[in-house]
């Protein structure tokens, strides 16, 4: 009886292994973000969701569907670690200022937003992306559960809910009209409504906590930050720290933060910090684009040098951990938020820093910060197979990264060809 029952189980896992979808990329050349080597002529097997195998002699079996890649380099999917998917301001209407679309714009309207850019960001070759809040009460959420179910398409989404700040947000309220910042923050000054803003956020779907540490003239102390830390990584949530200051990012550096957004004023003490502490950061870059779509070409030349630039090298001569996240806020017909945010890479190339550690921003250290490193940002099997493909090789040209010509999440091919 035991042995029958055995027996049907194997022929049961057998059949299933057999029925899963098996595909085989011939990649021209495969690039490891890691590592910085090059394989030529491999061969990646899938299976289901999974890569199964990788080599230059790995046999295709009968049946396996082939994706002729042997003219392209292939990659792991890219990640953006600081999105805000179910926002878009528009820079007629709100002169890039986001709160407006707090004040205009519904969470229906924001949640079908979110969906439109999820899956615009996947077809730009996103296969993961950190949502940093702005979503209105909870829309990036709902659009997290339906790409999770398969409802819609979209890359692997990590959503902050709502904002958690000290009294008034990023905002400067008026006493007569104070509900004004709601629902994208949570104020929080003391240490229990720090906890109780943190369980709030999770209750309700998020996935990463987003504390604004010092948008306002009283901030966060390293207590404050390192006691939010604490609740959230006990609940298996990552804290992301918005620091616009140079005294923020010291003591988001000192508390330990999983990253330190934006950075513009960081100091290299902090940096040291940082890097001591194992402290990401996610430098934001100011685009000829943005400046052009608000009617200031070349308005943002100066900052970009001061604020994304050179934070960058420092961060990079500090060996400081630098991840992609552009903070895009905004999209339109002819630029979707796949395209904004990947276009940046002409930014960080301004920096001189070499193409590969461009590469890792963008692929194994976002893996990391996202948390998700067991399993996605590297092309091995066992990992899920999240894999792009682009035309040139990305470690001679970074730029190649603007013109994914090819893109699979979980074994499930979303672009094909131009
Ligand atoms: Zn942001």
């Amino acid at each position: 009886m035991k042995k029958g029952i055995i027996a049907v189980l194997f022929v049961l896992i057998a059949v299933g292994v057999s029925n899963a979808q098996v595909t085989a990329i011939r990649a021209g050349r495969i690039v490891d973000p890691e590592t910085g080597t090059v394989a030529s002529n491999q061969i990646i097997l899938i299976e289901g969701q999974d890569i199964k195998a990788i080599g230059a002699n790995v046999a295709i079996p009968p049946g396996a569907t082939v994706v002729d890649l042997s003219r392209e380099t292939v990659i792991p999917g890219m990640m953006d670690a600081h999105a805000h998917l179910c926002m878009n301001t528009q820079h007629k209407r709100d002169g890039g200022r986001y709160y407006f679309t707090t004040l205009l714009d519904s969470n229906a309207k924001r949640a079908i937003q979110g969906a439109v850019n999820a899956k615009s960001m996947l077809e730009y070759g996103f296969t993961a992306v950190r949502d940093i809040g702005n979503e209105g009460n909870y829309a990036c959420v709902e659009v997290r559960k339906m790409i999770n179910s398969g409802e819609i398409d979209g890359p692997t989404f990590i959503t902050a809910g709502r904002i958690i700040a000290p009294y008034g947000g990023q905002f400067a309220l008026q006493p007569d009209k104070q509900n004004l910042a709601e629902p994208e923050y949570l104020f929080a000054d003391t240490r229990d409504e720090m906890k109780k803003a943190i369980r709030q956020n999770l209750h309700y779907g998020a996935t990463v906590i987003k504390l604004v540490i010092d948008d306002q003239r009283y901030i966060y102390s390293v207590d404050d930050i390192k006691f939010a830390i604490e609740e959230a990584h006990a609940a298996g949530a990552k804290l992301a720290a918005h620091a616009w200051t140079a005294a923020g990012a010291l003591n988001a550096a000192k508390a330990g933060v999983d990253s330190i957004e934006h950075a513009v004023a960081i100091t290299d003490e902090a940096l040291a910090i940082a890097k001591q502490n194992k402290v990401a950061i996610v430098p934001i870059p100011f685009t000829e684009r943005d400046a052009v779509l608000s009617g200031t070409p070349g308005g943002n030349r100066e900052t970009n040098e001061r604020w994304f630039i050179d934070p960058v090298r420092r961060a990079h001569k500090a060996g400081v951990m630098m991840v992609w996240g552009p903070d895009v806020i905004y999209n339109t017909l002819e630029f979707p938020r796949g395209k904004v945010s990947i276009d940046t890479v002409d930014e960080w190339k301004m920096t001189g820093i070499p193409n590969l550690v461009i590469l890792q921003t963008l692929t194994t250290n976002a893996a990391r910060l996202l948390g998700i490193e067991r399993n996605r940002g590297w092309l091995k099997p066992g990992y899920r197979a999240d894999i792009i493909a682009v035309r040139d090789n990305p470690l001679e040209k970074i730029e190649t990264v603007k013109d994914v010509v090819f893109v699979m999440r979980n074994g499930k091919i979303y672009k094909q060809g131009k």
